[in-house]
């Protein structure tokens, strides 16, 4: 409730919310009179769109049967708020290999998504891309494309793509070539309609560092150039795009929000500008 009030507050038209908190195990539980009126909220409007952010401790690759079982209830109980809220999506790191050889971390993967997807109604299951950090799975689009066959090719298995990893994880995409490349491939191999959302992050860290480091828009290394590349990319048109550095103090937040949308207006002229010429 509080997120969608400060979303409407800050003029936003899509939200991105944890369902419980992120560091932690233990479920919250929405009650039912919340979750009617959190639907009744967003029936009005101007919110149009509400992304749930899956917990930051799932591992879906791991060989570990405590930490699976808690990954797989954690986000089963994601996917099913999802349906009860009207989610777009539930957000989720594929995982991590630790240390264990990738094609097997891989399966495991895809059998946990095909288990959870067993386990809820509709709600799409978003895989985001990764920094590449350790052995963090998702950081190439092949890996992407894998983890969508391998579990099972469901039409609700979609991603979610975030700019700050994609720089760090080697992806240049600080031009609108760049980043068209990228999309050239995402698109032929996995067709846009496997994608469902976008986080806008500027990154403190450099091309292909594979660290995970959120800066302010536009003051990281994605800068004005690259985030204005991908907050006007025409293949991500009508998505919601979510800002993550975003909830520490309003002020900011509001100029955060303000600079997103500068940025999009001045990617937009640029690509217009070049396509007259
Ligand atoms: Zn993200």
């Amino acid at each position: 409730m509080k997120a969608h009030a400060r979303g409407v507050e800050l003029d936003c038209d899509a939200i991105q919310i944890f369902n419980q908190s992120p560091r932690m195990w233990k479920p919250t539980s929405w009650k039912e009179p919340d979750i009617d009126e959190f639907r009744s909220l967003m029936d009005g409007g101007p919110i149009e769109s509400v992304v749930i952010h899956a917990v930051y401790l799932i591992n879906l690759a791991t060989k570990d049967r405590e930490m699976r079982k808690k990954s797989l209830t954690s986000l089963s109980h994601a996917l099913r708020m999802g349906d009860a809220i009207g989610a777009d999506g539930v957000v989720v790191h594929p995982g991590s290999t630790l240390k264990e050889p990738l094609p097997a971390s891989l399966k495991r993967v895809g059998q946990a998504i095909k288990q959870v997807l067993g386990e809820s109604e509709s709600c799409r299951l978003l895989l985001e891309n990764t920094a590449g950090a350790g052995g963090t799975i998702g950081r190439s689009l092949e890996e992407l494309y894998e983890l969508v066959d391998l579990g099972g090719g469901s039409k609700r298995i979609g991603v979610c793509l975030d700019c700050c990893h994609m720089l760090a994880s080697g992806f240049d995409i600080r031009t609108d070539a760049g980043l068209g490349q990228v999309m050239d491939d995402f698109e032929s191999h996995l067709g846009l309609d496997r994608l469902h959302c976008v986080h806008v992050n500027d990154s403190a860290v450099p091309l292909g560092s594979n660290r995970d480091r959120h800066e302010y828009l536009p003051d990281g290394e994605l800068g004005e150039a690259g985030l204005s590349a991908f907050l006007s990319e025409p293949r991500f048109e009508k998505l919601p795009a979510l800002l993550e550095k975003i909830g520490d103090d309003p002020d900011k937040d509001r100029e955060q929000v303000a600079t997103a949308r500068r940025l999009r207006k001045k990617g937009l002229a640029r690509r217009k500008r070049r396509a007259r010429r």
